[in-house]
């Protein structure tokens, strides 16, 4: 794998972040091989070159534990936005592993979102973090199996992702869905939104956190629309007829969706409300 060279790796936000109350957020990895074909990161305005091949911040473990150890406030760690921190490489290099264990030895909290089961080969270090920081572990699930590997090609089987989120929740971590994006005209079913949720509850999910659409833009737009060429003949043609070239894109069926999905996650007690999911992660840990 190469690497790349960088400054810092934590970046701090002024304020708690409106998303998931995130203290600090940092990237150990840049692109992703995972081939999601609706992913934002690949977008030019990131200006991440050849997305698809990983690379890895150069003394990015050493570099993170100089700047734990020198941060004065502590709090959760943001990682997954940009690049999945379970790529394939960490299998073997283990820098997602390691640097959980310099947050847990400086006492941070955790926020991670991934697409892969192998986050569940980590559910001792969330526990331990958990002992003495908020952790909130998510599994981004947006269609069944079949229809995953389609969309998703690279990542781990819907299924399995659900078994990772079991063993999560089975080691008392704080740990839920995110059912995003929600494909226009291919994953917004009632069918699959209400088995998202129910397999998400009898997983031991805690929340579920959902976006009724799909972003859109530039180079990433093209990205998405060749895939649907291959996969979904006739598809691209209905997207540029309802969308044009607008940025958000979402379910023409956002109501009957939403309602059909609030209704299913109280049913089974799942919180979906941002400010409900931070405050229940992050600080009414006491009480679950
Ligand atoms: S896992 Fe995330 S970062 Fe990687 S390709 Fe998929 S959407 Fe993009």
């Amino acid at each position: 794998m190469q690497t790349i060279a960088a400054k810092t790796i934590l970046t701090k936000f002024s304020k708690p972040s409106d998303w998931f109350g995130l203290d600090y957020n940092m990237n150990l990895y840049r692109g992703c091989c995972h081939g999601c074909i609706y992913c934002d990161s690949r977008s030019d305005c990131y200006g991440i070159e050849n997305f698809d091949t990983i690379r890895v911040k150069e003394d990015c473990i050493a570099m993170l534990a100089r700047e734990l150890k020198s941060k004065r406030q502590k709090g959760v760690v943001g990682i997954g936005a940009m690049s999945d921190p379970y790529n394939p490489f960490e299998l073997e290099h283990e820098y997602t592993r390691k640097a959980l264990g310099w947050i847990d030895h400086f006492r941070f909290g955790i926020s991670i979102v991934t697409k892969s089961a192998m986050i569940a080969r980590d559910a001792e270090l969330f526990a331990a973090i958990n002992q003495h920081s908020p952790v909130i572990t998510k599994l981004t699930i947006t269609a069944e199996d079949e229809l995953s590997k389609l969309i998703e090609p690279n990542v781990s089987p819907s299924s399995a992702r659900f078994e990772a989120l079991a063993t999560l929740a089975k080691a008392g971590i704080f740990t839920g869905v995110m059912l995003m994006p929600m494909l226009p005209f291919i994953t917004d079913t009632y069918e699959n939104i209400e088995q998202i949720v129910t397999r998400a509850a009898e997983s031991g999910a805690r929340f579920i956190y959902p976006s009724y659409g799909v972003t859109l833009r530039g180079n990433q737009r093209q990205h998405f629309y060749k895939e649907l060429d291959a996969h979904f003949p006739r598809l691209k043609a209905q997207y540029i007829q309802r969308y044009g070239e607008a940025y958000a894109c979402g379910t023409p069926i956002y109501k009957e969706l939403r309602r059909l999905f609030e209704a299913k996650c109280r049913e089974h007690g799942l919180l979906y409300d941002m400010e409900k999911i931070i405050a229940a992660y992050k600080y009414e840990r006491e009480l679950w």
